[in-house]
């Protein structure tokens, strides 16, 4: 799509909608100007985002559909898939503190937005990115070189940072009045908050939100994901939030929940995975309090009775009575087993991912 694309209106733009305050009040500037937004809001198991919802992103998701709504735009919401395990296993420009592959998500986003105009024929893409914000992707020569590797160069609008940038396409079209558009920098988030409190934007869950991929604890059980399978899919890294992880030196992965919660969560996500191989086998604390366990291995071994009392012992209540009774929950029909005490955990201990 160029800007003489005869189906495309100068009019017509999209906007990246995280429903965080930056992008928020890039949409309202840019609105307010008489343009035709389209949000376009991206959710992935690895939003940190501090409002409610589920572990899939859903809490930024509602946030974006919340200012979508309250705007008057319409919003599409694209969740991040297989495609985008491979951004996050194969960066061609390098990754973060963690795991998080921030030029490359960034080009990602960039072309999937681009496709996305052309679909609605939009002429410009805007985003509430501030120069300086972010270490990786918000520097100068990283926003140059992800416009150019996306195919976004010259139309991509920041009203926020905006006089930081040469004129873009809208701008010199006069489209868009550079006048009114901003020169923020940096991490600080002063200017926004005031200029919020202008235009009447109230509710801002999120300024910043978050990541997990760039947190270095988060980052070694990815890593240790990938580096045990070739196949990995976004439920194996959506399990990576729920519980305590364990690499066995047979290879064996143990996952352990924590509490009532984690417990649900994890036999839930293991549920969905009982058509892969190999598939998780999942047990659950019967008759007193204690944790819920999935063990992924080559071979299905029904009965790790060894393995089963270490992980019991140590993680039931002290006080309760061996032999502890557990079930044996997926795969095939549930049955009950006697899992003998064992308190040296030593073995398993050595194997704990983030300790
Ligand atoms: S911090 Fe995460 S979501 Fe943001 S650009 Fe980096 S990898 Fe993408």
């Amino acid at each position: 799509m160029t800007p003489k694309d005869p189906t495309s209106s100068p009019r017509r733009a999209v906007i990246l909608l995280s429903g965080g305050l930056d992008s928020t009040l890039a949409a309202r500037m840019i609105a307010d100007q008489g343009i035709e937004l389209h949000a376009l809001h991206f959710t992935s198991p690895f939003c940190t985002c501090s409002r409610g919802g589920d572990s899939n992103g859903a809490g930024c998701h509602s946030q974006a559909q919340v200012v979508a709504v309250e705007m008057g735009i319409p919003i599409k919401t694209i969740v991040k898939g297989q495609d985008y395990v491979d951004v996050i296993r194969n960066p061609s420009h390098g990754r973060g503190t963690g795991m998080n592959p921030c030029i490359d998500c960034r080009i990602y986003t960039f072309r999937t937005a681009k496709t996305y105009m052309a679909s609605i024929g939009a002429s410009f893409l805007v985003t509430g990115e501030v120069i300086g914000q972010r270490p990786m992707s918000q520097r100068a020569d990283s926003i140059h070189f992800i416009e150019k590797h996306s195919g976004c160069r010259d139309i991509v609008l920041r009203p926020l940072s905006a006089h930081h940038f040469e004129p873009t396409l809208p701008e010199r079209e006069g489209w868009v009045d550079r006048e009114k558009l901003l020169g923020i920098t940096g991490r600080s988030r002063k200017e926004q908050i005031a200029l919020a409190e202008d235009l009447g934007v109230v509710d801002y869950p999120c300024p910043a939100g978050g990541c997990l991929l760039a947190d270095k604890t988060f980052a070694i059980k990815v890593r240790d994901l990938f580096d045990h399978s070739d196949d990995v899919t976004m439920a194996d890294l959506n399990l990576l939030k729920v519980g305590r992880h364990f690499r066995l030196a047979d290879g064996r992965k143990v996952v352990v929940s924590q509490n009532k919660e984690t417990n649900r969560r994890l036999e839930s996500l293991c549920a969905a995975m009982q058509e892969r191989s190999p598939f998780p086998t999942v047990y659950y604390s019967q008759g007193c309090p204690g944790p819920s366990v999935a063990i992924f291995g080559t071979k299905w071994e029904p009965e790790p009775m060894a393995l089963l009392a270490k992980i019991y012992s140590r993680y039931t209540k002290p006080d309760t009575a061996s032999p502890f009774l557990v079930r044996i929950v997926s795969p095939g029909e549930p049955r009950d087993i006697l899992v003998p005490r064992d308190d040296d955990f030593s073995e398993v201990q050595d194997g704990m991912l983030c300790k």
